[in-house]
């Protein structure tokens, strides 16, 4: 009886790995064609000074137009992005589309605001990254400081001089680093101590529960006392109700970013937010 049922579990787990390694396939083929036929989109979300109510910047957000699965979104192709290694043209795509649309609100006079992009650490440990974002740089002929990435603290930072060349170059040109998920994984703060990281985000995760748990509380003010003694703005994302905002304001929290402010929206969207930035309708001021 134990030998079938063995033979069993052994036949449901080749069942259930097939399907998933088929999966991976055929996502990876629909990127690959999902790249050339450009059905990526960038949304952005707006972030907010919390003291002025004045919008300071963005984040570029990938989402995939699919023909027949409509819009997807990216926590349902990235990894498998990072996985096949198809995140690197991707992830170029995102930097060239996120300077080519900043150029345009430039160009607009739409008074934009830096954007932060997300970029995995296969991107950011590439060789050829650094020399990769200066082309797109000089070919949009984006000035680099409203140019920000961002990287997250979930996945290990190589503490290679590889590793640290790449982030000294980046500062040097003057592209804005910011860590995002700050504290959910292995706190970068040697990183923190060489390196004039411009932000630190504060995960959702935190900001959900600050309301109800004093210890998430005590959290986010200790990302902040870090952030604010090295000289850095601090950002609280995933700000959903008019509680956590007074609670994060109460802890002199920089920057906010989340529902309650505005949602990631297409480009005509958001440039219609920058125009009307300062006649006093935007929802930063109300909030
Ligand atoms: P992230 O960097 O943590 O981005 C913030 C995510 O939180 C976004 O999800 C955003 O839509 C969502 N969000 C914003 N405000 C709120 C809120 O008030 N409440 C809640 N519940 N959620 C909020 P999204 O757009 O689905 O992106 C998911 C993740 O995918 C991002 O997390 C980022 O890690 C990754 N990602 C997005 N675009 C790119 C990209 O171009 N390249 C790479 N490598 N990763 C990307
Ligand atoms: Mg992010
Ligand atoms: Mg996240």
């Amino acid at each position: 009886h134990a030998k079938s049922n063995g033979r069993d579990n052994y036949q449901f787990f080749r069942a259930d790995m097939n399907d998933c390694v088929m999966q991976r396939l055929l996502l990876e083929g629909s990127l690959r064609r999902a790249l050339k036929h450009q059905e990526f989109v960038l949304h952005y979300q707006p972030q907010f000074d919390l003291k002025s109510g004045v919008m300071t910047g963005a984040e570029a957000l990938i989402r995939w137009r699919d023909p027949e699965l409509g819009l997807v979104y990216p926590d349902d192709f990235i990894p498998t992005a990072i996985e096949s290694g198809l995140i690197l043209p991707i992830g170029r795509w995102v930097l060239r589309q996120t300077c080519i649309q900043i150029g345009m609100w430039l160009e607009a006079g739409s008074q934009p605001v830096p954007v932060a992009v997300n970029v995995s650490m296969i991107e950011l440990t590439h060789p050829l990254f650094v020399t990769g974002l200066a082309e797109i740089l000089m070919e949009t002929g984006l000035p680099a400081n409203y140019l920000k990435l961002e990287f997250t603290e979930k996945v290990l930072t190589p503490d290679t001089e590889a590793f640290h060349r790449t982030l000294q170059a980046l500062i040097d040109m003057g592209v804005g680093l910011v860590i995002d998920d700050f504290g959910t994984g292995h706190s970068s703060l040697s990183l923190l101590r060489h390196y004039a990281i411009s932000a630190l985000k504060i995960d959702r995760a935190f900001v959900h529960d600050m309301v109800t748990y004093p210890d998430d509380a005590s959290i986010i003010n200790a990302v902040i006392g870090i952030g604010h003694s090295l000289k850095q703005r601090v950002v609280a994302k995933g700000v959903e109700n008019q509680k956590q905002l007074m609670m994060l304001r109460a802890q002199r929290c920089d920057t906010g970013q989340g529902f309650l402010f505005g949602r990631p929206q297409d480009a005509d969207g958001f440039t219609n937010l920058l125009m009307h930035q300062n006649d006093g309708t935007s929802q930063g001021k109300q909030a």
